[in-house]
């Protein structure tokens, strides 16, 4: 199942970089999109179809957190996947996102077991 795959984060580094690991991790993926700001990533969800969401969470404009908010008030995404990527993990954080509906969370730095592990997990399919 080749995957499209919508990476939110204000760092165009780290996006490149999570692109790396997902290649490294054996993860097919059909299409990247790619999002600098929660603002930029809800207008890719509207139109793109996206399978699973990566997202940083301290971001400007619009932060992880009124993304995933906003993401889940639109009924057409109330169920697409959402990983997110912090370096901030403390449980305050970790349950914050939970509640608006994250389903998985990686903390920064991380490599590409963890990734696929995660990804494996959420989407509950094997890429093998
Ligand atoms: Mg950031």
């Amino acid at each position: 199942m080749a995957l499209q795959i919508l990476i939110v984060d204000d760092s165009p580094a780290m996006r490149s970089f999570i692109r790396r690991v997902m290649k490294l991790s054996g993860i097919e993926v059909e299409q990247y999109f790619e999002a600098g700001n929660g603002e930029e990533g809800l207008a890719q969800l509207a139109a793109n179809p996206i399978d699973a969401v990566l997202t940083d969470i301290n971001m400007p404009v619009m932060d992880g957190e009124e993304f995933v908010r906003k993401m889940r008030a639109d009924g057409a995404h109330q169920s697409t996947p959402v990983i997110v990527i912090s370096t901030d993990a403390t449980t305050h954080r970790i349950q914050t996102m939970q509640e608006l509906g994250a389903v998985g969370y990686l903390q920064k730095p991380f490599g590409p077991e963890q990734l696929r592990n995660e990804l494996d997990r959420v989407l509950g399919v094997g890429h093998e």
